[in-house]
């Protein structure tokens, strides 16, 4: 289960001294009793109360109790029973859908995607903005805007019900003590950019780095789901990764932990978006990929999905200039995340990002290979490596669990 409240402190009742002391602890406690109850209920999409007890370490009266309060709440119902090894039959509690909704928006490079998900994580709406060559805080900030005001001209009803908003960004997301957050994007050469200046929302907003909200996404529900150790690694024009160690996302001592794309493969290397030399991203961005294929004389349809599609077609076809470039990138990524699990002792690499979904399309053993030749041959023999759950719309989802951790630390207030 996601340790969302990992960074409380001990609330056992009876610890602290005096009777206020111990009614704030107790009810410390039924926050974070509902917390787990509500986490797991939404992460298994189906489950019981009996299950729910196990799971969660409590009676199975605290977790009926815990269950009728979530009822109350209108985040959970009941959708009908199982029969039990007695014949008595087990109510089957599920999410409920129409009882709370989240956005998630995927900031990126060439637009936003602004992302309507009501409680048990299905998309119902999406706005797209963007098309622009290059983008500014200024365009996001008009954009995310925009599509937000999209969406409730579309769905005004359900604003009641909506718990917040969250962002995936394309650089480093700090918070200051006053809770103020700050997005700080070098590779796109931005100066510092207060969030608040990006969107403007009359529910809580929550910000994170973009390649983090994909970890987010994977660990909740996706293929780091009950992994305690892993690596969750973005190939897209930039190059991201969260790191989840003892089951919680890590952010290091200001947030900037995990970028990855910005650790060196060369010395006195190639020249990177941060101004930094011999980055993994130089070599592994996207950017980097079609460049070095461009240089070899190809020439193919466009920067994207389908343009790495065609360098993979033509290195299978056993075009020269193609198959050493997939080699290269497998070398890279290979010596790059080899290093990785030496550091990390991962359980499990997840692959995503639309670079890395293509390449694990074909590619994925192969990489794995690659990792494993350039890892000590213990931590190399307990990694496995694997693709993604979700694909292009990862970031948004991702995003999306702010608000919806949120949820789960409180009620919302209607
Ligand atoms: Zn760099």
């Amino acid at each position: 289960m996601v340790d969302i409240f990992g960074s409380m402190v001990d609330v056992r009742p009876g610890r602290a001294g005096g009777p206020a002391a111990e009614s704030a602890t107790v009810s410390s406690l039924r926050q974070r009793n509902r917390g787990q109850v509500l986490a797991h209920i939404l992460q298994s999409g189906r489950t019981t109360r009996g299950d729910l007890a196990r799971e969660c370490g409590l009676s199975f009266a605290s977790a009926t109790n815990i269950v009728g309060d979530l009822v109350a709440e209108g985040l959970v119902h009941e959708t009908g029973s199982i029969a039990s090894r007695g014949g008595r039959p087990i109510a089957v509690v599920e999410p409920r859908p129409e009882g709370a909704y989240l956005i998630g928006a995927d900031v990126g490079e060439r637009g936003v995607a602004v992302e309507l998900f009501d409680l048990s994580m299905t998309r119902i709406d999406r706005e797209f903005r963007g098309g622009r060559d290059e983008e500014s805080p200024e365009t996001i900030a008009h954009d995310l805007d925009d599509a937000l005001a999209a969406l409730r001209e579309r769905h005004g009803e359900l604003w009641p019900s909506l718990v917040g908003v969250g962002l995936g960004l394309p650089g480093i997301v700090e918070t200051g003590p006053d809770g103020e957050q700050t997005l700080y994007a070098q590779s796109l050469g931005w100066d510092a950019v207060a969030v608040r200046d990006l969107i403007h929302a009359d529910v809580p907003v929550f910000a994170e780095n973009g390649a983090k909200t994909q970890a987010m996404a994977e660990l909740w529900f996706g293929a780091a789901r009950g992994v305690q150790h892993a690596l969750v690694v973005l190939l897209g024009r930039g190059v991201g990764l969260g790191i989840i160690a003892d089951g919680r996302l890590q952010r290091g001592a200001t947030s900037s932990a995990a970028e990855w794309g910005h650790t060196k493969i060369e010395r006195d290397g190639a020249l990177c978006r941060c101004g930094g030399r011999g980055c993994v991203e130089a070599y592994v961005g996207a950017g980097a990929i079609l460049d070095a294929w461009r240089n070899t004389g190809a020439s193919f349809e466009g920067s994207g999905w389908n343009a790495i599609g065609e360098l993979l077609d033509a290195a299978d076809a056993g075009d020269p200039g193609a198959v050493a470039i997939v080699d290269d990138v497998l070398r890279t990524l290979g010596a790059s995340l080899g290093s990785l699990v030496n550091l990390a002792n991962p359980e499990r690499i997840v692959v995503g990002g639309w670079v890395g979904l293509r390449l694990m399309e074909r590619l994925g053993e192969r990489l794995l290979d690659a990792v494993r030749a350039n890892s000590l041959e213990r931590p190399g023999s307990a990694v496995d490596l694997i693709a993604s759950t979700f694909g292009g719309d990862s970031v948004a989802l991702g995003a999306a669990i702010m608000p919806l951790e949120s949820l789960v630390r409180e009620p919302l207030a209607r």
